[in-house]
């Protein structure tokens, strides 16, 4: 199992132990401001967390919680406030924004400076230029997960299932940097499980509960799983989890569900060489990369990185 917890923590300590040393000798706390705009369970969820971890972590933290019913141009209005903020160093918008509201132009509106998400064409750009300078947070922690558990990207196949903006695609980028031979799957896909099957690295980021399964997977390969979605199927446990069934079932009847990657556990199980866990895997390294990448936000905005800053994935 390629567990994301070791790494996750290592990366927040290390975060912590910069943030304490900024506050010793610079007297300033990064702060990241966290908008979430409506009552979608889920983003409240994630927000909660991040701005939990944000404490954990010695960073400051401003929730900007709005109605459902924020326009666009009310939205775009505290936009330019917190870009203009001399307090604030991130600003993450939680996504999927209510379906009335103009995402592209929210996502332009956030200072790319202050754009600790990487959603910014400014960000993306950088990214496909081999330039980076954020990162968007899941692909980062997928590349730091791999490089602090020795798995050799340079020369290796890599491929991805999943063309998303916020996934597929900048780890393409990623991995391309990596020295990787990338390869982005998507619906479209001819003969998808032959194409998977040929990969090293097979990363998974679809959002389709179980899809992944055995036929998909070389023997031995690293696999990662993205995807995180319900499963409520006590039947289907037994063959879904495996060994893991029971404790599985006892969260569905407790709860009415529990937690699925796109990857077939069982099936990937029997083959991959090691897997990322769902929950357990690359969530908790999206928040982890958060805070580095608010750290890394305070830093360039007060010239503290020196002229040759690269971010450490890039090192
Ligand atoms: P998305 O924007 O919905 O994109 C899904 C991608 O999968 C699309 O490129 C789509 O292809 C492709 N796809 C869908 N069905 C397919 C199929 N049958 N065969 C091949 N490709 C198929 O999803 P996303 O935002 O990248 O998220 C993917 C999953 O990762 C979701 O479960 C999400 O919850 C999870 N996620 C987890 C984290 C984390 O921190 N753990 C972070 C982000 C996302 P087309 O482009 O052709 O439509």
């Amino acid at each position: 199992m390629l567990e994301g917890r070791p790494v996750a923590d290592q990366i927040k300590q290390e975060v912590a132990e910069e943030v304490s040393r900024l506050s010793h000798t610079h007297g300033f706390k990064p702060c990241l401001a966290a908008v979430l705009v409506g009552d979608n369970d889920a983003s409240a969820v994630y927000v909660r967390n991040k701005i939990r971890t944000c404490a954990e972590v010695g960073l400051l933290s401003e929730p900007c919680n709005l109605p459902a019913a924020t326009t666009t141009d009310q939205l775009l209005v505290l936009l330019r406030d917190l870009n203009a903020n001399e307090n604030i160093d991130g600003i993450l918008v939680q996504l999927p924004l209510p379906g009335h509201i103009d995402d592209y132009s929210i996502i332009e509106a956030v200072a790319p400076e202050k754009d600790v998400d990487g959603f910014h064409p400014v960000n993306v750009g950088l990214l496909a230029m081999g330039r980076p300078r954020f990162v968007p947070c899941t692909p980062a922690g997928i590349i730091e997960l791999l490089d602090r558990n020795q798995i050799e990207m340079a020369g290796a196949g890599a491929c991805i299932i999943g063309r998303s903006q916020i996934v597929g695609r900048p780890l393409a980028n990623l991995l391309l940097q990596r020295h990787a031979t990338v390869t982005i799957c998507h619906s479209r896909t001819r003969d998808l499980p032959g194409v998977a099957r040929q990969a090293d690295i097979l990363i998974a980021a679809i959002g389709k509960p179980a899809m992944i399964g055995r036929d998909y997977i070389k023997a031995g390969a690293t696999v990662i799983d993205v995807g995180v979605n319900k499963f409520s199927d006590k039947e289907k446990a037994v063959e879904v989890f495996g060994s893991d069934a029971a404790r599985r079932t006892q969260a569905i009847v407790e709860r009415g569900y529990t937690l699925i990657g796109d990857v077939h556990p069982a099936e990937a199980n029997s083959v991959a060489g090691s897997i990322t866990p769902v929950p357990g895997g690359v969530g908790l390294l999206t928040v982890a990369m958060l805070m580095r990448n608010t750290l890394q936000a305070a830093k360039l905005r007060r010239g503290l990185c020196g002229p040759d800053f690269r971010p450490c994935l890039f090192s």
